[in-house]
């Protein structure tokens, strides 16, 4: 490479259309996955506070937005459940009439073309709030396990497109595959939260998806936001049991394990732009200190960037509309 001054940089930042040609990252709403919180405990939609422009939706008018997103090219949506009764086991996870099974069949048979994914773990189902069930006060692996794969079958069963457990339990992709196949869903594909890490930028979705612990934190299970090489073999264990997607959560924080599973994977990563990440910038620009836009599409080009091939985040519809009327 020759040196200044016949390398000039500059020359190719001159203007808009010099820069868009040689531009290495471009969002498309195609990269995204949007997530849709379903409450059995509401009449009418709800704004959520700690998540401005977010809301909780019924069974009934989940159905519009899901359509809003699909209309603007979101090709994909990721459910979450509120269900009315919580109980040890988490029951209504896996019930046909379940909160979730019945958003996925509302929203197949009015927008059948979107892809409808279901976040699968118990804790927005038990009365602990915790991502599996309990022997005494500690999360069991192993009985979970079989829950898990029971929930993630009814929404299957529901008319569900994939699966995403985010749970965080030893095993769960293995034992989700194999009962989908034993159902007669081989082609049914699973985007595991690989790397899912105990993070403080979870907290306006406990509020969102009111699945806060009611005792202890989750950090006998998710991962300690200090490691990567953990994160590796999280996300190793997971292909062997035959996850099609990969994932790491949160994103912003966790850019270098986004680029180093894109480095050392051949495998769809998607990244979770979390709701923290959300309710900062709407926070920083309702007080008028950033430009909101200008800090979405950079946050996400960022995280693009790093090497994810899906981002699932609540500015979806939003950034799909910026992209459209660019
Ligand atoms: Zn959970």
């Amino acid at each position: 490479m020759s040196a200044f001054p016949i390398t000039r940089l500059r020359r190719l930042r001159q203007n808009e259309m010099l820069r868009e040609l040689v531009a290495e990252t471009q969002l498309a709403p195609n990269d995204f996955i949007y997530p849709l919180f379903i409450s059995e405990e509401i009449s009418k939609p709800q704004e959520i506070t700690a998540m401005p422009g977010i809301k909780q939706w019924t069974v009934k008018s989940v159905v519009k937005e899901a359509k809003r997103a699909y209309e603007v090219g979101i090709p994909a949506v990721l459910l979450f459940g509120i269900p009315s009764k919580k109980d040890g086991v988490g029951s209504e996870a896996y019930n046909k009439k379940g909160v979730i099974q019945k958003a996925i069949r509302e929203i197949k048979s009015s927008v059948p073309n979107i892809l409808v994914i279901t976040d699968v773990c118990l804790c927005e189902y038990t009365d602990h709030g915790h991502c599996g069930i309990l022997k005494n006060t500690i999360v069991d692996n192993d009985p979970s396990l079989e829950l898990i794969s029971q929930m993630a079958l009814s929404h299957i069963q529901a008319g569900a497109d994939m699966v995403a457990p985010s749970d965080m339990m030893d095993g769960r992709v293995g034992a989700i595959r194999k009962l989908l196949d034993q159902n007669g869903f081989v082609d049914t594909p699973i985007m595991a939260y690989s790397a899912k890490y105990a993070s403080g930028f979870y907290s306006p979705f406990r509020e969102a998806a009111q699945s806060s612990p009611q005792f202890g934190d989750r950090k006998t299970y998710q991962m300690d936001s200090r490691n990567v090489r953990e994160a590796l073999r999280e996300i190793e264990l997971d292909i062997e049991e035959g996850t099609d997607i990969i994932m790491v959560k949160p994103a912003l924080a966790y850019l270098d394990v986004i680029y180093r599973a894109k480095n050392q994977y051949n495998l769809p990563l998607a990244a979770y732009n979390v709701s923290g990440e959300y309710s900062m910038i709407k926070a920083a620009a309702k007080n008028g200190w950033i430009d909101e836009k200008r800090i979405v599409m950079e946050v996400l080009t960022g995280i693009k960037r790093a090497g994810a091939d899906i981002i699932i985040s609540y500015f979806a519809p939003q950034v799909a509309e910026w992209l459209q009327n660019k």
